[in-house]
């Protein structure tokens, strides 16, 4: 991160979370490569820090196999768990892709509110990404996402 991002995370009033250039990069191919379906994958980083960065990508398997939705299988987010904590790492982020624009869906609203992590969408149609979390109220808010130098 160079000084000019420092400042300007200082003056930033939002939450955000920090991905490397080649994690993005990373994301989007799992998300094309995935289509017709939704990709899915769990970001790993330091749940502590107050300055969350995705440190490691764990690409997961939809096991939905839909185009309109993703189910990470029991199985799968035990090993994703493991791995985390053997990497010392902690679940930051959920990301998964749609078709349609990266808003969250009603179904991935629920699931938000039972994993109250940073959810990141991106869109195969729009080639964007944007990220949500609950705030305290409760509501659903947009975050930014930065990315930074590997
Ligand atoms: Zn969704």
């Amino acid at each position: 991160m160079d000084i000019k991002d420092y400042f300007f995370l200082i003056f930033m009033d939002q939450e955000y979370i920090l991905i490397p250039h080649s994690h993005l990069d990373a994301l989007e191919k799992l998300a094309i490569d995935t289509l017709p379906n939704e990709s899915c994958a769990i970001l790993l980083g330091k749940g502590s820090s107050t300055k969350p960065v995705v440190e490691y990508i764990l690409p997961m398997n939809n096991s939905s196999h839909s185009s309109i939705e993703f189910t990470i299988d029991a199985d799968d987010l035990y090993h994703a768990y493991n791995k985390a904590r053997l990497m010392n790492l902690d679940i930051i982020s959920i990301f998964h892709s749609h078709p349609s624009q990266p808003i969250p869906s009603d179904m991935d609203k629920i699931f938000m509110l039972i994993n109250p992590v940073v959810w990141i969408i991106y869109s195969t149609s729009s080639r964007s990404f944007k990220a949500f979390i609950f705030d305290n109220l409760d509501q659903i808010q947009e975050i930014s996402i930065l990315p930074i130098k590997d």
